[in-house]
Formats: C-alpha cells, structure tokens, sequence
C-alpha cells in the first residue's frame, strides 16, 4: 500500500498548438503547488480527507481551473457553482450545489459532512448553513475573471443555444452537431477540479469542485456533487472524481459504476475505470476524463478528450504534472 493524492484541472480540447510554453509552465507549477499542499498532509499522517481538501480548496483558490475562483458563467451572466466531498472510511459525504456566494465551496461540502445531519443541501439553504459554520462568504463578483465573460459572450454568439463544457469548444451538450460548433479560444481553458487520495491509514477520499459549463441553463447540476456520478469513495473500492459532459456522468451513474464493477465482478481499477471512459460514457455521447485510486495505492487518470491538467505526488517525492496524452 503506498499512499498518494492524484489531482484533476479539467479535460477537454487542450491542443499544444494553441497553448503558450508559459501559459504551460503556469499550469504545471499551479498544479505541482496544489499537489504539494496534500502530499504535506499525507506526509505528516493526515488523513486523506484532509488532503483532498487542501487540493481542491487550493484549485478553488487558482483563477486558472473552472471551480470557485474563476469559475464560468451560466446563461445569466451568473456563476452557480457546486461541490462534494466523500470519506471512504465511514461512507460520510457532503454536497452543494447552486451557490453563488460560498468562497470555497468544497469547505461547504466538507462541512455539511462533518456537522450536519444531512448530505446535500442546495442554493440559499446551503450558503446559510455555510454562512452559520462561519464559512467566509463573498459578493458573486470574485467569481468572475474577464476570460470567463468572454467566454460566455463568444458562446453566446456563437451557439446562443449551446452550453460548452469548459475547455472544449467542440464539446456540447444540448441541441447541435459538434460540427457546427466552433472552438472556443484555445488558449483560454481552464477545468472543474478534483481530488483523490489514499493515506497512510489505508483511507481513501475524493473531493470534486466546480462551476460547471459555460452557458449552462440557470439551475442546471452536474455530475460533481451528485454522489455517484462525479464523486465516490468507498475503503472497499476506490475513490473517483470526474470531470466532463456532467449529464452524462450522470445518466451512467460513473463514479459509482466503477466501485460497482470492482466489487461485484471482481475488475481491478484499471479495468473499471477503461471500461466507464472508453465504453460506457462515450456509448451516450459523454467526454471528459476521471482520476481513481484505489485501497492499495493504485491510481490512473484516463479521459477521452485530447487532454486533462492532471498529477500525482507519493510521500517524500517530487510531484509528477501533466496535461497531454503522453
Ligand atoms: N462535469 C462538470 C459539469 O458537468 C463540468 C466539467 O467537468 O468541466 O458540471
């Protein structure tokens, strides 16, 4: 068993011609900081709650990925974003979603599992119950970044009717051939988050934060706080957090259909987790990518887009970063 915290930026349409080298360089040193946030923790004895926590709270934090902080904007010009977090151990989990003024909404979801009898609250509920843990709450301002307003008026003009998976502007959800739709600007793709982690007690967690997909219809949740479809962890399994077209992630109930076919047909993680990406999700039409790991350490991070901002950092070693097919 070897403990380890695997971290996702987003996957999506990442082309190596339209990234800068230093807009690439300023992700692999967001992401290395962030992994190292968590392999602190993993390395001190914290549990692996706690690391993944520290990481998705850390993504939160960095404008570059599409969760808290630089989060898109929905087809109102608003940010709606949504969270959860699950303890492998003990099955406790926590979710919210539809919220606008919560500033790490992971912190939320943490709480509503540490101190509420509840699992998933949602919208004004959820940022009173945050605002009574003496969680901080900001004005929906700080969410915005001016890349995200272009981004939804580029949409906007050219797909009034499309919601855009973040970092892939051929991607889509609703109503029109992928052929018609035009790629957003290359070099501004940013990426839901989420977490991963196994520590040294043989615990597994998973975090996932996000603020969804660029035009989405106001109201619309995604997979990342619905329990099972973005976000799983079980100590018999595995942890899972995805990134992607979330209805998808949602119709085929993903992150638990990995656990399931690791618990009930006996497949190893590998083998769960190829044939959710490369079978089942694109079988309707779903893209984007996930990270597991599971009870003995083994992780992997497959997605079936051209690329997803990604790494891994054991105990006492340098984290490893990557954002292309390798
Ligand atoms: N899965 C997220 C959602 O559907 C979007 C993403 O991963 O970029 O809300």
């Amino acid at each position: 068993m070897k403990p380890v915290i695997v971290i996702h930026g987003g996957a999506g349409a990442i082309s190596r011609s339209a990234m800068t080298s230093e807009k690439e360089r300023e992700y692999h040193q967001a992401l290395a900081d962030i992994l190292r946030s968590g392999q602190k923790i993993l390395e001190q004895g914290g549990s692996a709650v706690e690391a993944v926590t520290a990481a998705v709270v850390g993504l939160e934090d960095c404008p570059l990925f599409n969760a808290g902080r630089g989060a898109v904007f929905t087809s109102d010009a608003t940010h709606e974003l949504d969270a959860a977090i699950m303890d492998g151990l003990t099955l406790r989990t926590g979710a919210i979603a539809n919220v606008h003024r919560i500033r790490n909404p992971i912190l939320a979801a943490r709480q509503v599992m540490l101190a509420s009898r509840h699992v998933f609250f949602v919208g004004e509920g959820a940022e009173r119950f945050a605002a009574a843990q003496g969680l901080e709450l900001v004005d929906p301002s700080y969410f915005s970044t001016p890349s995200r307003l272009e981004q939804l008026e580029r949409v906007r003009r050219e797909n009034p009717d499309a919601a855009v998976l973040d970092h892939d502007g051929q991607s889509k959800v609703e109503n029109q051939p992928a052929a018609e739709i035009h790629p957003l600007d290359m070099d501004k793709k940013f990426g839901t988050v989420g977490a991963v982690a196994l520590d040294q007690h043989g615990n597994l967690a998973a975090a996932t934060s996000t603020g969804g997909i660029t035009n989405k219809q106001v109201g619309r949740v995604g997979d990342a706080p619905v329990i099972g479809a973005g976000t799983y962890a079980s100590n018999q399994t595995c942890a899972v957090s995805a990134t992607g077209t979330g209805e998808m992630y949602i119709r085929k109930v993903a992150a638990y259909d990995i656990a399931a076919r690791m618990r009930y047909a006996g497949q190893t993680l590998e083998q769960a987790c190829n044939a959710v990406m490369f079978e089942e999700l694109p079988s309707i039409g779903g893209k984007g990518g996930l990270i597991a790991v599971d009870a003995q350490g083994h992780f992997i991070m497959p997605f079936n887009t051209e690329g997803m901002y990604r790494g891994y950092a054991h105990p006492g070693q340098a984290p490893v970063t990557e954002i292309y097919r390798s």
